[in-house]
């Protein structure tokens, strides 16, 4: 979501003649976009400005400015530790950069936005046109969260759910699409909790699918309680929505998941992918662990090693719990660092001889890919059906093409292939 944010203050500072610069070294304004999901954020923050002063030692200053959730968490903080930040700005009060870079030129104010303006927000987003041409192109559709798992600051950070008007989604997916893009991901802290005017996520994928030139479909992060029926059934019965489900679980112990106030039981979770599973044979999964969580017993790591087995997630996502300032859980007992990084450990061990499993099972299969751009001379980048990365040499440009690859080999993070061509007459030297 950071990296959709910051195309569209890309967006709304040109309205004051800014322009995107690649030289992070000469620039007038200098913007941060931070991440508070995890510790250390704020350290990150002072690091990265301490890099822009080195830069910029015999030169003019810039502005520089602190947006997305540190800024929203812990502006008041940063604006007193540090008077060479400008301003800081929460998520949800990007429309106004442009004012508040005019005010910091002019009178060199010092300014703090956080508010929750999301509706505000939302409405300059619609004014201010998405002219981004990748071929793989985010769309944000909902922001914030109601749900308060003990253990997340997004409730806190991004402010309460809220969903953009459909029009004005399908709006700005028409002209993605008009500007070259073949793939659009939905955006959302709880992108299943999508609701406006009574439609849903599941209406808005079959509305989109109408768009001809839209080629694929995908939707992240989902909650697992907001996998509802309607949702399931457009797994099945669309033509565009790729068969990869991201749907984060955190822990497979009952215990835990009540302890973190996820809302569902491991059994709710595995009906429902057992639902999916019916509507889409070829569906897979991946997922968020948060292990070591307060209070989490051998048992409880167990039953969350057991629930990795049994999906078989191909893509899984952990880290040790991180302590949130200002969440239920950061009052909570820690298990001792030794132990939750042996844990952790042997999790990503066992995650990482599934993902191995199933990328050998691929070597020598054909799989459907769509190429966003090209790496170096004649390589080409692209994902196949179940968002994994695929990288082949090829002489012609492959670019916005959907082409059969067949996989050849594989490392830890990219397969690797070549276009699959039944035409093609084979070599033959002497
Ligand atoms: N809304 C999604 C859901 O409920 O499944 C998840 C979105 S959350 C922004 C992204 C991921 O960050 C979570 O799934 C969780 O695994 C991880 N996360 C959030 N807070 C964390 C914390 N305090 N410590 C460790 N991981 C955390
Ligand atoms: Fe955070 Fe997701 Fe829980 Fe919301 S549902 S509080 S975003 S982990």
């Amino acid at each position: 979501m950071n990296e959709y944010d910051t195309d569209r203050i890309f967006d709304f500072v040109k309205k004051i003649d800014y322009e995107k610069t690649e030289n992070p070294k000469t620039a007038d304004c200098y913007l941060i976009n931070t991440c508070h999901i995890r510790e250390k954020a704020t350290e990150k923050v002072y690091h990265d400005v301490g890099r822009i002063k080195k830069n910029y030692r015999n030169k003019n200053k810039p502005i520089v400015i602190i947006a997305g959730c540190v800024a929203q968490a812990e502006g008041e903080i940063i604006l007193q530790n540090d008077r060479y930040i400008d301003a800081v700005i929460g998520p949800q009060s990007y429309h106004e950069l442009a004012k508040i870079i005019k005010g910091i030129e002019e009178k060199r104010d010092r300014i703090n936005l956080t508010e929750f303006e999301t509706i505000k927000k939302f409405d300059q987003i619609n004014l201010i046109r998405n002219y981004n041409s990748k071929i793989s192109s985010y769309l944000t559709i909902q922001e914030g969260c109601d749900k308060f798992c003990k253990f997340c600051v997004v409730p806190y950070t991004r402010g309460p759910e809220l969903s953009r008007s459909f029009n004005d989604i399908f709006d700005e997916a028409k002209l993605l699409v008009d500007n070259g893009t073949k793939e659009i991901i939905l955006l959302g802290q709880n992108v299943n909790a999508y609701l406006f005017n009574n439609k849903r996520l599941s209406d808005l994928i079959i509305e989109l699918e109408k768009l001809e030139g839209l080629k694929r479909i995908r939707y992240t992060t989902s909650h697992p309680i907001d996998m509802t029926d309607d949702l399931i059934d457009v797994h099945g019965s669309s033509k565009k929505l790729m068969p990869l489900l991201h749907l984060p679980i955190q822990s497979g112990s009952d215990k835990i998941l009540n302890e973190m106030n996820r809302k569902h039981s491991v059994e709710d979770y595995i009906k429902k992918i057992e639902k999916l599973k019916q509507k889409k044979t070829n569906i897979k999964f991946s997922s968020d662990f948060i292990i070591a969580y307060p209070g989490e017993t051998k048992k409880d790591f167990n039953d969350t090693l057991k629930i990795l087995k049994k999906i078989e997630f191909i893509n899984t996502y952990s880290f040790n719990f991180s302590p949130r300032p200002g969440t239920p859980a950061d009052s909570l007992k820690l298990i001792k660092t030794e132990d939750a990084k042996k844990r952790l450990k042997t999790f990503q061990g066992a995650a990482e001889n599934i993902k191995i499993n199933y990328r050998k099972s691929l070597i020598g299969k054909k799989v459907k890919v769509l190429f966003e751009n090209k790496i170096s001379k004649n390589q080409y980048f692209g994902r196949d059906e179940f968002f994994n990365s695929v990288i082949v040499s090829n002489n012609s440009n492959l670019t916005g093409g959907i082409f059969e690859t067949n996989i050849k080999s594989f490392n830890h993070r990219t397969l690797f292939g070549s276009i699959f061509n039944e035409n093609r007459k084979k070599n033959f030297a002497a």
